[in-house]
């Protein structure tokens, strides 16, 4: 796997992605070689929630010359060089005019920062602090940003879905909106592309599971606004997968809940693996998790990583490049969230089909009918456990843990209770 991930990596690399555009469009088709993706057009100035998709930006060419003609910044040769979302401009300036349209990172000179102006209009170039120090402060520079931002262009994304025998989904989403980014970008699409492969060679799965590819932020917002009665009513766990290109230890976000089954069964993977691994509590900054967990939705999303975004010093930088990664770290990602769904496949999770108050277990046999004396307490409390923890939520693993009853003990009541039709699995 780990060869032909770095085919594709390669192959995106090059793209120009930002929130819409004709790089997306490209990014998507090449996906779509590895999953059977749908392909979705939003038209800009679409209202979602309390914003709007934004105008398409695309670029043919953009450079900086100076007085002697040479291109010395050219988005053709690092698509970091241009601001994200830079509006058309073409004109001769001083240097001092220059300046304040030029972005770099002081603290890591040598690298060209990757930074975007979405929703207010400028152009700017990013450069190495290097570059920017070997400018010559009087001298005038000649400035040319072929750009469009089309009103009536519209936002492209994708999605793809393997159903199961149960509607309840399991949600892997993935952001496509950097450009050149190796770990923060890259490595998430591909991981979720080839999870899709990957499970789509076992058809005899019980979840449905559902892959988004979508630019982060309005993207999700988008989503949302179209999705929510759906995600709501059927997800039983998601994770937005990013950061998987490198390999530092694993990084598991909880959603926002803190215990949701998203959290219980990523947690107990990490825990069975032995990894080294850090767990942190939800927090609302980061990704698109923080859509999925706004507390109008509140859903059980959490993100399973390596080493996070802001935590890496090549974070945002032309650092964060195919020597920072690793492709066998990337096919490692895989086969983690493969592991991830085989412990939903194996655990299941029930649903009481009589959630309002206690089911009268005596008329069913279930339950001794001679006053206090039990004959088996621990079979009764283990029942009771079982019947209160079937909410959709919990698997027989979570249930153990939660009540200290044994795994046996609830297996065998489990089989009781679904013959019974008291429970029955999501
Ligand atoms: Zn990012």
């Amino acid at each position: 796997m780990q060869n032909e991930i770095e085919k594709y990596f390669d192959r995106l690399w090059p793209i120009n992605r930002s929130l819409t555009g004709n790089g997306n469009r490209q990014t998507l088709s090449i996906l779509g070689e590895i999953a059977d993706l749908e392909i979705f057009e939003t038209p800009s100035g679409t209202p979602c929630f309390d914003w709007n998709v934004p105008p398409e930006w695309n670029v043919r060419e953009a450079w900086v010359k100076d007085a002697s003609g040479n291109k010395i910044i050219d988005f053709g040769l690092n698509n970091l060089h241009l601001l994200g979302y830079s509006e058309p401009f073409n004109g001769k300036l001083h240097f001092n005019e220059l300046k304040a349209h030029l972005y770099s990172k002081p603290e890591m000179p040598h690298v060209i920062p990757y930074l975007t102006s979405y929703y207010k209009r400028r152009w700017g170039f990013c450069i190495s602090h290097n570059q920017l120090l070997n400018l010559n402060p009087n001298a005038e520079y000649e400035v040319y940003i072929d750009s469009n931002l089309n009103e009536a262009g519209s936002m492209t994304w994708g999605e793809a879905v393997l159903p199961g025998k149960s509607e309840k989904e399991i949600f892997f989403s993935t952001y496509i909106c950097h450009p050149s980014m190796a770990s923060d970008v890259l490595s998430g699409m591909l991981c979720t592309a080839f999870l899709y492969r990957e499970l789509k060679k076992n058809p005899d799965h019980h979840y449905t599971y559902r892959f988004l590819f979508i630019p982060e932020t309005i993207g999700s917002i988008n989503y949302l606004s179209q999705r929510h009665d759906a995600l709501k009513k059927n997800m039983l766990a998601g994770y937005v997968l990013t950061c998987l290109g490198d390999d530092g230890a694993y990084t598991y976000k909880r959603s926002r809940m803190g215990n949701s089954i998203a959290d219980r069964m990523a947690e107990r993977l990490l825990k069975n693996e032995n990894v080294d691994c850090i767990i942190e509590n939800f927090w609302p900054g980061g990704s698109d998790e923080r859509q999925f967990c706004s507390p109008g939705f509140n859903l059980p999303v959490g993100s399973l990583m390596r080493t996070r975004y802001e935590v890496f010093p090549q974070y945002h930088t032309s650092d964060d490049n195919k020597n920072y990664i690793s492709f066998e770290a990337m096919e490692a990602g895989v086969n983690m969230y493969m592991k991830l769904v085989n412990l939903f496949e194996t655990n299941p999770v029930f649903i009481s089909t009589n959630p309002h108050c206690e089911p009268q277990l005596g008329k069913r046999g279930l339950y001794p009918t001679l006053g206090a004396q039990q004959k088996y307490p621990e079979y009764i409390d283990a029942m009771m456990w079982l019947l209160n923890l079937a909410d959709g939520t919990h698997d027989l693993v979570s249930i153990s843990n939660e009540s200290g009853m044994r795994i046996e003990l609830l297996q065998e009541i489990a089989i009781e209770l679904e013959n019974q039709k008291l429970i029955v699995r999501s």
